[in-house]
Formats: structure tokens, C-alpha cells, sequence
């Protein structure tokens, strides 16, 4: 598809995965809502989760997983980017704003920043849904799984110069939107002049540009009856990179025990990396329970690769006159897959990846069992 990104339809994987869990026997809780945590010295005994709005119930265990991600939540999102971008995915008008779990049990936490220091970043993305976009789209769509629709000369397009800026310094560019490395870089600043739409199931889209009108948006061609899923209010960013976490190469958080973290909680955003720290932060969370050492991923593979990264990163940031990062780690752009050429994982393919795996003894790995 490009050469570093692969698409999928994450709206199909959801109820699949629903399954398994429930076929592998894991009791799911859902409609409700991590509030609280109680602990004894520095492991944590029980969390409290809120399962309506007048009742707390609470869950022993002995580990803990915090992957709650640093998505705004409406407080923030209304406070920092102008307003909720009632997203699908986040659900806070049904179940509340972000609890930040990890702080409360006592570690350290950081948030990204805006250029004037206001917590969290702007970020961008929209999705259409994709039956509203014209034939000739729709159709080319469906051949490629990704389109370029140009917009340059025929809508105007009102810069907020903070808007992008997180993903703009992810590009690795100067700030005026152009990609210091068209190999490393693919987002949709407004100076491209393009929408790079991706096939989502029922949406088309990513992220990208967002603060564009209802108004303005179908007069581009083939777009004329256009309905946007989200942003749904159509002019609204998402306030991302809140309370991220540090932790150690295992994603154990100190100065706690038994509590681990993964994907985005720990500022390593897509996709892939969360599935991939996941995997590592559940083995590790019943190897502590059951008393045994948490591991690492070695770091010649790329999943170890990225935790580290993704640490030093998160500490040099936070020493920085903003206090944290002021952009993503992301397997897929700009400073981190740079690194990824520069340390020789990029370009990739399965063979290599086999072999690398190989190499590190990891083949396999997660087949064994912990109890
Ligand atoms: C607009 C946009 C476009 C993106 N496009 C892409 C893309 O094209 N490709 C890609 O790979 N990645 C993309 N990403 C990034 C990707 O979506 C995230 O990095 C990834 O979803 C992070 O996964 P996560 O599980 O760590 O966190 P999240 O997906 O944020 O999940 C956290 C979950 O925890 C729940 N939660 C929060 N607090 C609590 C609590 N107190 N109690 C109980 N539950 C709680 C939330 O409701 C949520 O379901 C995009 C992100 C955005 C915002």
C-alpha cells in the first residue's frame, strides 16, 4: 500500500477479538470505569471501577495493566482544542472523562504539550463515512484501499498554526508543513493539498486534516454530499498524549510492583505497538503475579526497540521546557521510523522479520505457558 504502512479494518477486528477473549474463558467487564486504586506499600491490591453512577465496585487482582491510552477525554478536548470531537471511539459522554489510574497510584506521569505549554496536542483526523463519497471515489477506492483527493485551489483552508504542530514534528519537518523525509513522512498537512483517505470499513480516512467546514468539504469534487463520521461536530481536533507513563523495558511502572502498562498509555501510538507491548504487558503482569521475574524484549527486535526508544524518549522530553514530548513515537512516521532505517529494521519484509525474531530466540515465544 505505501511502503511502510499496512491497511486492515479495525472495526472487524474488534468483535473478533471480543470472541476469542470470551472463548479463552476471560471474564470482560464491560460499562465500567476505572476510578480508583488502592495499594499496600508498593504493590496495588484492588481498583475501584465505577459500573453506574451511583455505584463503585472493587477488583482485586494481583497485577494490574494500565492501557486506559492519553486521549483527552471531554474536559480536556473542550479545555485545550476548542471542544469534543465526539469521536466513536472514546465513548466520555457515556462513560466520564480520563482517570489517570497510574498517578493515583503513585507514579510519574507526563503530558505532551502545545507550543504555548497548554497540556495535550492537537491531533488531527477525519473520517467520512463511505458511501457518501461519489461513485468515482468509491469505486476507486475500493481497487486501491487508499485515495488522494486534491483540494488545493478549490477550498480555502484557515490555518491554526498549533493544529498540527504535533504531527507536523513527527514529520521531522520545520514547522511550514513540508517533510524534511518524503520516505518517513505521509501525514496530510494542509500544504500538501491533498486528503489521503484510507478504506475503514464503513469509513474513509485517518489522520489528517480536520478543521475544515462541512461547507468547504463538499465542494470538492465527488464529495458533494459528503457526511462526516469524525470529527463528528466536523471542526473539532482530539486532545491527545495525556499522563503518559514511564516504565521499564518489561513496561513494569515503578515505583510499583505489580502494575505494567502498553500501547499509547506509554506513548507508543498506532496500533501495531500496542498489540505488540499488549502481548508483553499481560505475560509479564502473570509472571509477577505468580512471583516470577517480568522479561524484556530483547532489543534487536523492533517491539523491544520501540519501548526503549520510546523511554529515553519520554525522559529526555519531560526535561525540555515543556515538560514532555511535543510529539508521538509512531512505528509508521517521521523520528521513530527514521530511526528504524538508521538502526537497519527499515525497509522490512516477513523473511527478515523471521529471522530477526530467530535470532533473538523469540520464535514462539508467547506460546509458552506461564502457570
Ligand atoms: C484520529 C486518529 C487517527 C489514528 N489513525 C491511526 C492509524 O491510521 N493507524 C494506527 O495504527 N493508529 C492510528 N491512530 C492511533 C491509534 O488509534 C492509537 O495509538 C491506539 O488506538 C492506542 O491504543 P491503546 O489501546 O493504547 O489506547 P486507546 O485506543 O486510547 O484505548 C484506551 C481505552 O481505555 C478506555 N479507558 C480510558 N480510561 C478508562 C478508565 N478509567 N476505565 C476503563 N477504561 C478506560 C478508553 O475508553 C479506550 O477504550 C489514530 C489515532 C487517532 C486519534
Amino acid at each position: 500500500m505505501t511502503k511502510h504502512s499496512w491497511v486492515y479494518n479495525v472495526l472487524t477486528a474488534e468483535p473478533v477479538l471480543r470472541k476469542l477473549l470470551q472463548k479463552m474463558g476471560v471474564e470482560i467487564r464491560w460499562r465500567c470505569r476505572a476510578v480508583d486504586v488502592e495499594k499496600e506499600g508498593n504493590r496495588i491490591t484492588r481498583v475501584a471501577v465505577r459500573v453506574d453512577r451511583r455505584k463503585k465496585e472493587w477488583v482485586e487482582g494481583d497485577a494490574f495493566i494500565d492501557t486506559t491510552g492519553s486521549a483527552g477525554g471531554m474536559k480536556a478536548c473542550t479545555r485545550y482544542v476548542g471542544g469534543c470531537a465526539m469521536c466513536p471511539w472514546m465513548q466520555c459522554p457515556t462513560f466520564g472523562d480520563r482517570v489517570n489510574i497510574t498517578g493515583k497510584a503513585g507514579a510519574t506521569t507526563v503530558n505532551m504539550h502545545q507550543k504555548d505549554g497548554t497540556p495535550g496536542i492537537k491531533y488531527n483526523g477525519l473520517y467520512l463515512y463511505k458511501e457518501s463519497l461519489s461513485q468515482e471515489w468509491k469505486d476507486k477506492l475500493a481497487e486501491s484501499h487508499q485515495i488522494f483527493v486534491p483540494f488545493r485551489g478549490i477550498v480555502d483552508w484557515d490555518i491554526d498554526p498549533e493544529w498540527s504542530w504535533g504531527t507536523r514534528g513527527q514529520d521531522g519537518n520545520d514547522g511550514m508543513g513540508h517533510p524534511a523525509d518524503p520516505e518517513t513522512s505521509w501525514r496530510v498537512a494542509p500544504d500538501v493539498g491533498r486528503f489521503r483517505l484510507l478504506d475503514r470499513g464503513i469509513f474513509a480516512g485517518g489522520a489528517g486534516p480536520s478543521p475544515l467546514k462541512l461547507e468547504q468539504l463538499r465542494q470538492v469534487p465527488g464529495f458533494e454530499n459528503v457526511v462526516v463520521a469524525g470529527p463528528v461536530g466536523g471542526m473539532n481536533l482530539w486532545s491527545l498524549g495525556h499522563d503518559l507513563v514511564f516504565c521499564e523495558n518489561n513496561l513494569r511502572v515503578p515505583p510499583l510492583g505489580n502494575l505494567f502498562t502498553a500501547g499509547s498509555k506509554a506513548h507508543m501510538v498506532d496500533i501495531q505497538p500496542g498489540i505488540n507491548s499488549g502481548y508483553l504487558a499481560g505475560f509479564n503482569a502473570v509472571r509477577v503475579a505468580v512471583g516470577k521475574e517480568p522479561v524484556e524484549f530483547p532489543l534487536t527486535t523492533v517491539s523491544g526497540d520501540i519501548i526503549a526508544f520510546t523511554q529515553k524518549f519520554l525522559r529526555d522530553s519531560a526535561k525540555t521546557e515543556y515538560g514532555g514530548p511535543t510529539t508521538f513515537v509512531s512505528a509508521h512516521a517521521g523520528h521513530y521510523l527514521r530511526h528504524l532505517k538508521d538502526a537497519g529494521f527499515f525497509p522490512d519484509n516477513p523473511d527478515k522479520c523471521k529471522q530477526r525474531i530467530a535470532d533473538a530466540g523469540m520464535t514462539d515465544f508467547f506460546e509458552q505457558r506461564v502457570v
